[in-house]
Order: structure tokens, then C-alpha cells, then sequence
């Protein structure tokens, strides 16, 4: 799943966002109106995916109703909370050695709790507290409510766990405090879980059952961040696209195939449209989406809205049949190119994105080459590439000997990135001397002189901070470019 605090929010297997963009600390929030401070404050800490990021907000916002304040230094807070990321060992391993980090807090107050929330915590329940001894409370994506009766326990000395999955819970009553917001941009999740099964993926074990969000609570949560001058909103969830609503329980939980013309669904696309109407000025963004539920309907959506942006995050994972089979894809090859060419023919000019995954249970040396063919067929402008990680639990640990030798695996996991980076390049060499509308979104990392933002595309552009402010849409002529980002100079 997801990098990083940066909004390009690809959901399947990010662990480099865990390792380069974890996000630290919390804004220094107003509890909401008439609930008294408890003279307590809390620390959060988000690994992983954006869910996991959109997750942390849910915390914030069920710690604000109990009158926890928040703090960015968690040497001065009484709760420490660390939201993890299961997708790989090297994400766990991460997040072990940052717990490592906090024995100083513990040394210093006695008091002080330490929490593990998300994805490993509901791997791993109540095994971490013996694992990791400084750990107080373990809590489940499920059972963020719960809180702040579990903090109670761990104060009365004690260990406190709720790793409860749920079929129904989508926190869509809950207010997410916007942690670490630029004020731009902001998650908004729809769905929860997964019903997918892919062998390699931890996550429908972790997150429990696909559920969708009523689609009243996220348009009013669109139109709320809309009014608090909000310019983007990210639509959140492991498979957008097989979003669904029915006031009917029961028409809810049916595959589209299986349903009659007279029975009332709201989809992706009919949600994806509401939004796009919430304002025109408001940009929608949307991830991840899997291409076995992709469908036209969407793409014709994308098309009509202007502020919808060109671009879709399709993860491949691998371009061979048979080993997309063996990863329980329920698509091949034809049927992903088919996608491709349904983006190109009805969206011209989308930018797209991928996931791929090298070494996977058996793959030969002639699979990965059709990993690599696919790669120059569809000309993707970024992937987010990994070597395959046996993740406990999974189909594929049951199923499949991890065979390929690790020294294979980054060879080719090499490759790809090799041809990845020749393929941007490409793709952004394109866009030199044409005009780009970029909502700016923060300043520069290397230069204090310049700020940077994205286009429509999701590409990064960097142009010189003139007086322009943040949360402005700009038009930038691109003069240059690197296999990362596009460097341009404002022309409006
Ligand atoms: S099971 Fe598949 S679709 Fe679901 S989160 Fe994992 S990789 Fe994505």
C-alpha cells in the first residue's frame, strides 16, 4: 500500500513510503467545542499505507471527543501511539526498531502508554505484548472506538487489547482531525477492507471485509473540507472501484453481475461524479483502483469532470499470466491491456501508475521478460516496485515455495526499476514546453526558493516561489525535467 503524506496514494505494497515518509505528530488540534481537556496529551505516529494515514485522523478525532490533546514532541506525551503496516518484514521490522526508540519516554514517566495500532497489531494481537514488553495497548483498524476504554485498562496497569475485525464499522460518523494537513489536501476514505484475496497480500487479513461508506457521510465530509478551503480530496480505498451502496443490506453485498436492473446501487462511478459536483474548483484524486472491477463507466466519469484528474494508479503486479494467476489477480495479461487500451481511448493523455512485484513463487526468467514487455507496452509514468515478501497467514505462504533466490529476485526487482526510471524520463521529457495547471502544495524540499505541486497527471512540479501561496492553482510551463519531477516557471 501507500508512501507517505505526499498524496500519491497507491495502495498496494508501499513499504518505501513507510521507510522515507513516516508521518510524526499530530497538529496542535482544538478538542471539539465543549469537551474539557483531560489534561492528557497523545503522540501518533502513521506507517504505511494512506489508509493507514487516513486511520490516524479517525484516532485523533475519538482522542479529541475524550479530551486528549495533541502534541507533536512525544517526549511530553502521556500516550504514544505507533499505526503500523504489516506489507512486508522490513515495514514490521521498522516499526519494531522505532518502538525501540521510545523505552527513553518510559524511562522518564512511568505513566506514560504505549499503543500499536493498525495492521501489525491485528496481525500479530496479543502476541506483541509479549514480544514487545513496553507495548500497553494493541488495537485492531476495527476498533478505534473502543480507545478510550482500553486506555482506562492499560492505566489501571492492565494490558489492553481489541483486535475484533467488523463487517460493518466504516467510523463514517467520525470527523477525521486533519493531522499534519497543509490545508490542501486531505484523505477521504470510502471503503474499508478487502475482499480480494490476492495471495501475496496481507491486508484482508488485517483489515477484515470490504464495507462501503454511506455515500451521504462522504460527500458531506467532501463539502466540509470544501468550505474549511480545502482544494483536493484523495477518494480512499484498497479497491475503489468495487464501492457500493444500497440502503438494501442485502443488494449491497452482491457482485453487480448478480443484480437486476431494479435494484438501487450507487457505485464508484456514481459516487465519484457526486463529488466531482460537491465544487468545480475542487480537485478529486482517487486510489487505488484494481483492474478486474475498472470499468468504462469510470472512465467516462473521469472524462466529463474537468476537476476529476487524468490519472489512475493500475496496479499490474506482474505481466504474466500465469503468475498473476498464481497471485489470485482474477485478471491476465489481455484483460489489463484491454484496461489500458479503455484509458488511452477514452481518457487521451492519462497518466498511469503501477505496482509490480518481482520474484514471486516461481517466476521464470521468460515471466519476468513479460513483466518488463508490459512495462514498454503500456509506458507507465511511475511504479512502486518491490521484491515479493512472504507475509505470514497468506495464500501464497500456504500454497507456494518462496523459491526464487533472493539475489534473483533484486536482479530483476533491478531491471524493472531500470526500465521505470527510462520510462519517466521519457514521459517527462514529453511535457517539456507545454503548460501544466499545478495546485501548489508545499514548498521545495532542496530549495527554500521554490514551491512544488502536481499537475493533473499526479506528476511533481517545482517552480520558484515568487509570491504565489500555497493552495493557488498556477499555470506552469515545463522548461525541464528529471526521471522524478517536472521543473517549470510560472507563466499565469
Ligand atoms: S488483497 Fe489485493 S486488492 Fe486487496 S489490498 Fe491486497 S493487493 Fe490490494
Amino acid at each position: 500500500m501507500s508512501e507517505l503524506y505526499n498524496n500519491q496514494v497507491p495502495f498496494e505494497l508501499k513499504i518505501k513510503s513507510m521507510d522515507e515518509n513516516a508521518q510524526g505528530g499530530a497538529l496542535e488540534k482544538s478538542r471539539p467545542f465543549g469537551v474539557a481537556s483531560n489534561g492528557k496529551k497523545y503522540y501518533i505516529e502513521s506507517y504505511g499505507c494512506a489508509m493507514n494515514f487516513a486511520d490516524s485522523e479517525v484516532v485523533a478525532s475519538i482522542l479529541a471527543n475524550s479530551g486528549y490533546d495533541s502534541t507533536k514532541d512525544y517526549n511530553e506525551a502521556d500516550l504514544i501511539f505507533v499505526n503500523t503496516c504489516s506489507i512486508r518484514e522490513k515495514a514490521e521490522q521498522t516499526v519494531r526498531n522505532r518502538l525501540q526508540g521510545f523505552k527513553v519516554v518510559k524511562k522518564r514517566n512511568k505513566a506514560a502508554l504505549i499503543g500499536v495500532l493498525g495492521c501489525m497489531a491485528e496481525r500479530l494481537k496479543d502476541k506483541f505484548l509479549e514480544e514487545e514488553q513496553l507495548v500497553d495497548l494493541v488495537v485492531g483498524p476495527d476498533a478505534y472506538r473502543s480507545l478510550p476504554n482500553l486506555i482506562e485498562e492499560a492505566v489501571s496497569g492492565q494490558k489492553a487489547v481489541n483486535v475484533l475485525l467488523s463487517r460493518d464499522e466504516t467510523y463514517a460518523d467520525i470527523s477525521p482531525v486533519r493531522l499534519s494537513s497543509n490545508g490542501v489536501s486531505a484523505f477521504v476514505s470510502i471503503t474499508r477492507g478487502c475482499d480480494n484475496m490476492c495471495s501475496f497480500c496481507v491486508v484482508p487479513h488485517t483489515r477484515g471485509r470490504e464495507r462501503s461508506r454511506p455515500p451521504e457521510s462522504i460527500i458531506q465530509e467532501v463539502r466540509n473540507l470544501y468550505e474549511q478551503g480545502y482544494k483536493e480530496v484523495t477518494l480512499l480505498g484498497q479497491n475503489v472501484d468495487s464501492y457500493r451502496w444500497s440502503e438494501d443490506e442485502k443488494i449491497r453485498g452482491k457482485k453487480l453481475i448478480d443484480l437486476k436492473d431494479t435494484d438501487l446501487v450507487f457505485n464508484f462511478s456514481n459516487l465519484l461524479e457526486e463529488v466531482a459536483k460537491v465544487a468545480p474548483d475542487l480537485r478529486v484524486r482517487f486510489s487505488t483502483s484494481h483492474p478486474k472491477d475498472m470499468h468504462d463507466d469510470v472512465l467516462h466519469v473521469i472524462a466529463k469532470y474537468k476537476n476529476i484528474c487524468n490519472y489512475i494508479h493500475l496496479p499490474v503486479q506482474s505481466g504474466n499470466t500465469e503468475v498473476l494467476a498464481r497471485m489470485n489477480r482474477t485478471y491476465d495479461r489481455e484483460w489489463y491491456l484491454d484496461r489500458i487500451a479503455a484509458i488511452n481511448r477514452i481518457i487521451p493523455n492519462c497518466g498511469i501508475s503501477s505496482d509490480i512485484i518481482t520474484g514471486f513463487c516461481g517466476e521464470t526468467e521468460e515471466q519476468h521478460q513479460d513483466t518488463l514487455s508490459l512495462m514498454r507496452e503500456v509506458k507507465y509514468d511511475m511504479s512502486y516496485m518491490f521484491f515479493y515478501s512472504e507475509r505470514p497467514g497468506t495464500l501464497a505462504a500456504k500454497k507456494y515455495a518462496d523459491d526464487i533466490p533472493l539475489e534473483i529476485k533484486k536482479r530483476r526487482l533491478a531491471e524493472v526499476i531500470e526500465l521505470q526510471n527510462e520510462l519517466s524520463l521519457i514521459s517527462n521529457q514529453a511535457d517539456i514546453g507545454t503548460v501544466v495547471e499545478v495546485l501548489v502544495e508545499k514548498p521545495s524540499k532542496k530549495s527554500e526558493a521554490d514551491l512544488c505541486g502536481r499537475n493533473d497527471r499526479n506528476k511533481m512540479v517545482i517552480f520558484p516561489k515568487g509570491n504565489l501561496r500555497i493552495g493557488q492553482y498556477v499555470k506552469v510551463k515545463i522548461t525541464d525535467c528529471t526521471t522524478a519531477v517536472l521543473l517549470g516557471e510560472v507563466v499565469e
